[in-house]
């Protein structure tokens, strides 16, 4: 992770570069973030560039050291996170137990929260806590020799979850051993022991701005329409990890009319025809428009995929299932033409044409197109 895509911080992050330049680092920081502003990220980001062997206005990025720690493998970076205990284990659990889903988990989405973490293995309706052996494995890791010779980093996401356990770690935070620093990173002030807030540096970190969410949505999800993301910033209050939630969800909903709007086309079902026009129709302007980009944007790389079979769509598991059955049931001529057929359309939505005659004329034709099969060996094209 670099300083520059912990979006919207740019204060704290110039501010870490400085004091670091200047020799005033805090060895203990508490990052006091509310969810979805980037606590974590940038905790990951300041214990990479703490370990980056060439260190400027951000993390080289290419050293082997910012290699090990962007793929979170560095041996003197250690992360400390809430846990339950793994079945069949004995002892009390500690943050290495998982450390593997950790890092999928993370890598997957930088601005996860507590509740996404403890999902993604299954484990969010157990009471997950940093316990009083995690504790003792954190003293007594940060008091070996550094691995490579460099500083040793340990970020604690949610000391909230510490407990009274955390008294266990006063010490170490008071007078960590040399060249090592620690970076807490919290949400909720009330819950975190007195006795560590006040050992801490703390550093308050706000949520994100519209216009920060709205640039991160752009670039994370570059289909997102403007309107789209405006709207999805200005409802997720500063949270980027629910706005980005929203935009999945976006997608999530459009995906779900395409698939019946194609089983309705291969099917030619026309009792479910009238329904589903009422629901498309029910929509927003920029719904439609959005649906029509959706689907559009699906055909195309199921049409790729029917002339380059090796291609990979990045849809979720059962879209990619409904790929490779359109790539193998649909012509790929009538594929382009069905690519056409949404262009068109997208058109007439802009063009605020009467859409229930529009999409019963679409749908029309979206059969008949889907009828002409995919014959044997493959197509003489080049896309
Ligand atoms: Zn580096």
């Amino acid at each position: 992770m670099r300083l520059q895509d912990v979006i919207g911080q740019e204060r704290h992050t110039h501010a870490f570069v400085q004091a670091y330049r200047e020799g005033r680092l805090p060895h203990a920081q508490l990052l006091l973030a509310p969810e979805g502003a980037g606590g974590l990220p940038m905790a990951m980001a300041m214990a990479q560039y703490l370990q980056c062997e060439q260190p400027g206005e951000d993390v080289c990025g290419q050293c082997p050291s910012c290699v090990k720690a962007s793929k979170m493998v560095h041996p003197d970076i250690h992360y400390t996170y809430p846990v339950i205990k793994p079945d069949g284990q004995k002892d009390p659990p500690i943050s290495s137990d998982w450390i593997q889903a950790f890092r999928q988990a993370y890598q997957q989405q930088p601005y996860l929260n507590t509740h996404d973490w403890l999902q993604s293995f299954g484990g969010e309706k157990k009471t997950a806590n940093i316990t009083a052996r995690e504790c003792q494995t954190i003293i007594h890791q940060l008091n070996l020799k550094s691995y490579e010779g460099r500083a040793k980093v340990q970020v604690i996401w949610r000391p909230e979850f510490l407990g009274n356990a955390g008294n266990i770690l006063l010490k170490l935070i008071e007078e960590p051993p040399p060249n090592t620093y620690l970076i807490l990173v919290a949400e909720e002030e009330e819950r975190i022991l007195g006795t560590i807030l006040s050992r801490c540096q703390i550093v308050r970190m706000s949520s994100l701005s519209d216009t920060t969410i709205i640039g991160g949505l752009k670039q994370q999800v570059p289909d997102l329409t403007d309107e789209a993301a405006t709207r999805i910033a200005y409802q997720s209050d500063g949270n980027f990890n629910a706005a980005l939630k929203a935009a999945d969800q976006v997608d999530d909903t459009y995906a779900r009319v395409m698939s019946e709007w194609l089983r309705i086309g291969f099917k030619m079902d026309l009792e479910a025809l009238l329904p589903w026009i009422d629901q498309v129709t029910g929509w927003v302007r920029e719904e439609q428009k959005q649906f029509f980009q959706y689907t559009e944007r699906y055909f195309r790389e199921c049409l790729r995929l029917s002339v380059q079979p090796t291609y990979r769509l990045r849809v979720n598991e059962e879209q990619w299932k409904g790929a490779q059955y359109l790539a193998q049931h649909v012509h790929w001529n009538s594929m382009e033409q069905i690519v056409q057929l949404l262009e068109r359309q997208h058109y007439y939505v802009t063009r605020n044409a009467n859409m229930k005659i529009q999409l019963l004329h679409a749908t029309m034709e979206l059969m008949a197109l889907l009828q002409n099969q995919q014959p044997v060996g493959q197509p003489q094209v080049s896309i």
